[in-house]
């Protein structure tokens, strides 16, 4: 495995403000990944689809380095 860029998620995820409750959600890094910690369900529901999205940009884009750095050797 490899290191993700979890401030980055974490600093996006926190940016994000619950329509209903106006709180900022909590992004805490654990043992096997990370969780976050919200307001109500939807708004988790929600953080949790985005963090998603964003690990797989970030795992892309870590491949897409790797395998660039791999053909220039
Ligand atoms: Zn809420």
């Amino acid at each position: 495995m490899f290191d993700l860029n979890y401030d980055l998620i974490k600093r996006e995820i926190e940016s994000e403000v619950c329509k209903e409750h106006h709180l900022h959600p909590e992004f805490v890094k654990t043992d096997d990944g990370f969780g976050i910690k919200a307001c109500c369900q939807p708004f988790h529901a929600e953080l949790v689809a985005k963090s998603e999205k964003m690990i797989e940009e970030e795992t892309k884009s870590f491949l897409d380095k790797m395998m660039k750095d791999m053909f220039n050797e």
